[in-house]
Parts: C-alpha cells; sequence; structure tokens
C-alpha cells in the first residue's frame, strides 16, 4: 500500500477521494521493489470506512508494478490501513484518553463509533503504539500530517496500523 500525506483531501468521501486521485502523478510513486514510475492502475476493491454521514463503501484504486507484479492500495493519510475508523477519530480518542475528557463528544460525532470500538482503539494504543510514540520522541499532539509522515517514514506504517504490511509514504 502506498499512503500520501498531501493535504487535498480532508474529509473523507467518493468523491473527495477521487478528487484526491485527480491530483496524483501516478508516475512520481514507488512501488516497494525500488522502481519508479513502474506502477498501472489494476482496478479497485471496496472499502467499508465510519463517517458521520454513515458506513461508508469507497471505492479504493489498487495499483499493480509492471516490474514486480506488486500491488498496491492508494491511500490518503486519512485512512488506517484494515480499520474502518478514520485516523482523525483514532487520534481523538487516543487524546480523549489522555486527558481524561469524555468519550461521548466523539460517539455524538460520529454515531457510527461505539464504546467498544473506543475500548479497541485505547487497547491497541497502549499496546502497540504508545511507547513507540515516546521512543521517536513525537507527540500525539502533533499534527494528522506530522504524526503520519513520522509513522510512515520510521516503522513503514500509519498511525495506530496494526498489522505489518509496508506502507510506503509519499509525500
Ligand atoms: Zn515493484
Amino acid at each position: 500500500m502506498i499512503t500520501i500525506t498531501s493535504d487535498k483531501i480532508n474529509t473523507f468521501s467518493q468523491i473527495s477521494y477521487n478528487e484526491f486521485l485527480g491530483t496524483i502523478n501516478f508516475h512520481q510513486l514507488s512501488c516497494s521493489c525500488g522502481l519508479t514510475g513502474s506502477l498501472i492502475r489494476h482496478g479497485t476493491y471496496r472499502r467499508s470506512i465510519k463517517t458521520p454521514d454513515g458506513i461508508l463503501r469507497i471505492c479504493i484504486l489498487r495499483l499493480k508494478c509492471k516490474h514486480c507484479g506488486r500491488t498496491h492500495a492508494i491511500f490518503p493519510k486519512l485512512i488506517v490501513p484494515y480499520s474502518q475508523m478514520l485516523l482523525t477519530d483514532h487520534i481523538s480518542i487516543i487524546k480523549a484518553y489522555i486527558a481524561k475528557t469524555p468519550f461521548e463528544i466523539i460517539m455524538v460525532t460520529n454515531e457510527y463509533i461505539d464504546e467498544s470500538n473506543i475500548r479497541y482503539i485505547i487497547g491497541q494504543y497502549l499496546r502497540h503504539w504508545k511507547e513507540r510514540i515516546a521512543a521517536f520522541v513525537f507527540s500525539i499532539k502533533n499534527d494528522i500530517r506530522t504524526l503520519s509522515e513520522k509513522c510512515l517514514c520510521t516503522f513503514k506504517k500509519q498511525l495506530m496500523q496494526i498489522k505489518c504490511t509496508p506502507n510506503i509514504l509519499f509525500c
């Protein structure tokens, strides 16, 4: 997968995702085999994302490397791979947990997020991310783009990504 951290997309819908794709020069992207300019369009697949407007089934573009055959989903920085919740919601939950403020406002803002989602996110943060962030001297208080780029650069993972599939940064 490839995560593009440009600020061209700040809310998530099929329309904003398609517009975001329109801003990308695919010839500039690199594959994990090291080649640049070898990626061609290779269909789409559907991802469910919980947004305040409902659980959206978004068509995500996949690219394939002409050289090594690997495929890469194209994500904006808002996407946490394998999660239905956006990175902005992950960060809001972690910040509320740290500040010991109520989670109600998060659930009111997005009614598709419930208490079990919040417990899960906090558990994953404590198990996989809290010490990692502290060890590399950055803070959950950084802005979303900085957090995303630091995690992709340092760990080859989006912030809060759990599975180890390499996630390539393009900014
Ligand atoms: Zn390749």
